[in-house]
């Protein structure tokens, strides 16, 4: 399968490499990003559903945030992608 479109510009994947701050971003890549679990992605679903400015770049593929980070200053559709997902 492809990479999922959003990898070249993902916030999160760019956030991870410039703050160091998730260790284990190359394997959320692996999981998800490169392989048809990308549609499960919270934030590719996110993104497709509302655009990409509703989608924190401190989220993670599965809806969490990165260890260490707030969800203060996340959106609605992101504090809640349970509900309107
Ligand atoms: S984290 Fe999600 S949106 Fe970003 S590139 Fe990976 S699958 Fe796509």
């Amino acid at each position: 399968m492809a990479d999922c479109p959003n990898l070249a510009g993902c916030a999160f994947v760019g956030y991870c490499n410039e703050n160091d701050a998730c260790t284990s971003v190359n394997g959320f890549i692996k999981i998800y990003c490169k392989s048809e679990k990308q549609n499960q992605c919270i934030r590719k679903r996110l993104c497709d559903q509302f655009g990409k400015v509703v989608v924190p770049k401190n989220m993670m593929p599965n809806g969490a945030p990165i260890p260490g980070t707030s969800t203060d200053d996340w959106s609605h559709e992101a504090k809640n992608h349970r509900k309107v997902l």
